[in-house]
């Protein structure tokens, strides 16, 4: 059987952005129906760490842009999202840990101790007494300086799970080898076709908005589109099940006085019911470096700068894992790094990165304000909207949520 649905708004795909832009704007009162082509936050927000910060890593090149002061507010915006008042509601959603934490170990201390206390940076950071400093950090003699940023971690499968499940019935998997994009002659989108359980679906709408990451690429390549450009960079991430009861979550900068931090430490909860500890998750320059390493070394390499820098705690019987996954933003010229949620339109196109997980409120507030300044409005009727739910969620299914990069690491080990 042949379908056709109209429908105001048409997300393609299902991490962060497109699953906060579907609250957004079912709240609003526009119809929208979101496709995810495999699993839910399954591209980089799953692999993200999770940590909604307040942009001090421009702070920490010394440049404090009106974009970088942009980010210094969204801490708070999500804080209110999680305390159930702001524009999405994350009440429920698992916080990681409330506070993320800088530690200078050494060389540069005296000339970061003067920029960290500047004004620029007032209400963002505080130095810590050591009576203040986190589980993991106290009692320990650690040289150098313990910062406590505004930066907290959240957990992004339940971030995922929290945005997808009130939408089950406008969230579907599709096929997007089958799909096929219609568009007019003056290079308009008229629709998406879509192979279901029940034939096929075509799906006709005011705007549709690509929030697919790293699949935006090709997207954009199929529709002839060639600006905006995309850009990926790759990360050779390591994740370790570290048997020990508290976790650790700070940036770790060395004696370069630079943009990335040296080791970026996350904690999560490790799947496996009989363990005390965590799986730790690490970014920062030994990620970026890594590129050039094979996953041998890499594992090799976290296991020697950890060991260093945290004596503490006993490595010795850690599983070490790593895996690659492409960051994907938009190209900007001199192949500088965005700073800010994208948002661009094309005719009935809206093309988008939020580049950060910390930015989405960004994106999702960028998309409202180019929808209003184009005046499209809600336009389906709440009986026909129901009806298209129940008639689209019974021919495509519901994508499951991603389950973290170290379940498939470490799965049966
Ligand atoms: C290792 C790593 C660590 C990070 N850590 C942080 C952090 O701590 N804090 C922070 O603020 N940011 C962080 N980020 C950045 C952040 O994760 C990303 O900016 C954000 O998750 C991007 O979300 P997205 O929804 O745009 O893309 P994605 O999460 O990649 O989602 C895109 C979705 O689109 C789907 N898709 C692809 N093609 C199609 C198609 N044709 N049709 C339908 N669906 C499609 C994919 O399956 C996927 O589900 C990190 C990124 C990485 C890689």
């Amino acid at each position: 059987m042949n379908r056709t649905f109209s429908t105001d708004i048409v997300i393609l795909g299902g991490g962060i952005a497109g699953l906060w832009l579907l609250n957004r704007l079912r709240q609003r009162g526009f119809d929208a129906v979101l496709l995810e082509k495999s699993t839910l936050g399954g591209g980089q927000t799953i692999t993200s760490q999770g940590i909604i910060h307040g942009g001090l890593k421009y702070a920490l090149n010394g440049v404090l842009s009106p974009a970088s002061s942009a980010i210094a507010a969204m801490p708070e915006h999500w804080r209110l999202c999680l305390q159930g008042q702001g524009d999405v509601d994350l009440s429920g959603c698992r916080v990681l840990s409330p506070h993320y934490y800088m530690w200078s170990s050494g060389g540069y201390r005296s000339r970061l101790k003067t920029f960290l206390g500047s004004k620029a940076l007032r209400g963002r950071i505080d130095a810590l007494d050591e009576r203040d400093y986190p589980d993991f950090f106290r009692s320990r003699e650690i040289s150098g300086s313990l910062y406590r940023l505004s930066d907290f971690v959240v957990d992004t499968p339940s971030l995922i799970s929290l945005l997808a499940e009130p939408h089950r019935d406008r969230i579907l998997r599709i096929d997007t080898e089958s799909m096929q994009m219609a568009q007019e002659e003056d290079g308009r989108l008229d629709s998406l076709t879509l192979q279901s359980h029940s034939g096929t679906v075509c799906l006709k709408a005011q705007r549709f908005v690509l929030c697919a990451g790293e699949g935006n690429g090709p997207l954009l390549q199929q529709l002839g589109i060639t600006q905006p450009e995309m850009q990926i960079r790759p990360l050779h991430m390591l994740a370790a099940r570290v048997p020990h009861a508290q976790p650790a979550f700070v940036h770790c900068i060395g004696d370069s006085f630079g943009m990335t931090p040296r080791l970026t430490v996350t904690c999560h909860p490790d799947p496996t019911s009989d363990s005390s500890g965590w799986i730790w998750y690490i970014g920062g320059e030994i990620a970026e470096s890594g590129m050039q390493r094979s996953p041998e070394a890499q594992q090799g390499e976290g296991q020697r700068q950890l060991s260093e820098t945290f004596p503490w705690v006993d490595f010795s019987t850690t599983q070490w894992g790593s895996f690659v996954i492409n960051r994907a933003e938009p190209r900007l010229p001199n192949l500088q790094r965005p700073d800010n949620a994208f948002v661009s339109a094309k005719q009935n196109l809206l093309i988008t990165w939020p580049t950060k997980l910390t930015l989405t409120p960004d994106l999702s507030d960028s998309v409202c304000a180019e929808l209003a300044r184009q005046n499209v409005q809600p336009q389906a009727a709440p009986a026909a909207n129901a009806e298209a739910s129940a008639t689209l969620s019974s021919c495509f299914d519901f994508p499951e949520v991603a389950k973290p990069r170290w379940e498939h690491l470490f799965a049966g080990a």
